[in-house]
């Protein structure tokens, strides 16, 4: 079995800032971590390693330093790691790390013949678009099954698991070759065993640029990508919200909080008629 794990380094902070020109990500001088989410796609892929023997590579697309979160990856006991680095791939949308990625994993089958499951986070706490798992699945022409939250058996081709759904879960077979983002529910990622940190520590990942995997430029980065950031805004802070005096007694402190409730009742009963009546106001 041949895997291929997908992760993406993502700032380490909420304060995220944004570059007012560009429009993009400000991630100079802002220490990076691997994706949450990833973090579980990669303890799965070492469970598919002790439990099926599966060849397992991770790969990412990224700047120089990059390689930090690949190194990182490698100690959960992981076979290979691959970084998709170039100007070319600079600025890329959805649409184009897709893209990439995909010459990327092809290369990879050059090298170890056919990839039977890629894993991928549910979405990247950064970008937060949850495209780049659909994306390479449709490129590859692979099943697809999102936000997983349990495995219940591989077989030799097909998987049966449970995935999220807004309101609830439900239980389906893939087909291998396949790809799958997964949800922190599926797993618990594990500490690095001593032997494989030490590993991790010296390993280098391979390095790959838009010739090494025969990326189309016009296909990839700023060039392959149809989007355009032209603003980005951010939401007004909330205001507090009215607070009860602990002082008060509390028969009054209930009665202030019914008379709120009602309020709020009543504007979603208002909502409701004016739905039922047709009325758009
Ligand atoms: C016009 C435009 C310009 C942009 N320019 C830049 C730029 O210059 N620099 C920049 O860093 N970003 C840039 N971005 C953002 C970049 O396109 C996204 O970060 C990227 O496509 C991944 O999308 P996402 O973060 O929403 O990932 P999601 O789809 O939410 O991620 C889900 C999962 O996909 C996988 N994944 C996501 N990204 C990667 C990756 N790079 N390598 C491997 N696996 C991955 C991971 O498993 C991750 O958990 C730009 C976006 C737009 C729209």
């Amino acid at each position: 079995m041949n895997v291929v794990v997908l992760i993406k380094q993502v700032p380490d902070t909420t304060n995220v800032r944004i570059d007012r020109k560009t429009n993009n990500l400000v991630r100079e001088g802002v220490p990076s971590v691997i994706n949450p989410d990833c973090m579980h796609a990669l303890e799965l892929a070492a469970q598919l390693k002790e439990k099926h023997n599966a060849t397992v590579y991770v790969i990412t697309m990224g700047p120089p330093q990059a390689i930090n979160a690949l190194k990182d990856a490698i100690s959960f006991g992981l076979d290979e790691a691959v970084l998709l680095s170039d100007r070319a791939f600079a600025g890329a949308d959805t649409l184009a790390t897709t893209y990439t990625l995909y010459k990327g994993i092809k290369k990879i089958e050059e090298k170890i013949g056919k990839i039977d499951i890629v894993l991928a986070g549910r979405q990247a706490a950064d970008g937060d678009t949850g495209q780049v798992g659909p994306g390479v699945a449709t490129r590859l022409g692979y099943s697809l099954a999102a936000y997983v939250t349990s495995i219940e058996k591989i077989e030799k081709d097909e998987i049966i698991l449970t995935r999220r759904l807004d309101r609830g879960y439900e239980k389906v077979r893939v087909k291998i070759p396949c790809v799958l983002t997964v949800t922190p529910e599926l797993n618990e990622p594990r500490y690095a065993s001593l032997p494989n940190l030490i590993r991790s520590l010296r390993y280098q990942p391979i390095v790959w640029n838009k010739d090494d995997i025969n990326a189309d430029p016009k296909k990839a980065g700023f060039f392959g990508s149809p989007t355009r950031v032209v603003n980005t805004n951010i939401p007004p802070a909330r205001k507090g919200g009215d607070i009860i005096s602990k002082n008060e007694s509390p028969e009054i402190a209930a009665q202030k909080l019914l008379d709120e409730l009602k309020k709020f009742e009543s504007i979603r009963l208002i909502e409701g008629l004016r739905v039922l009546v047709g009325d758009k106001k």
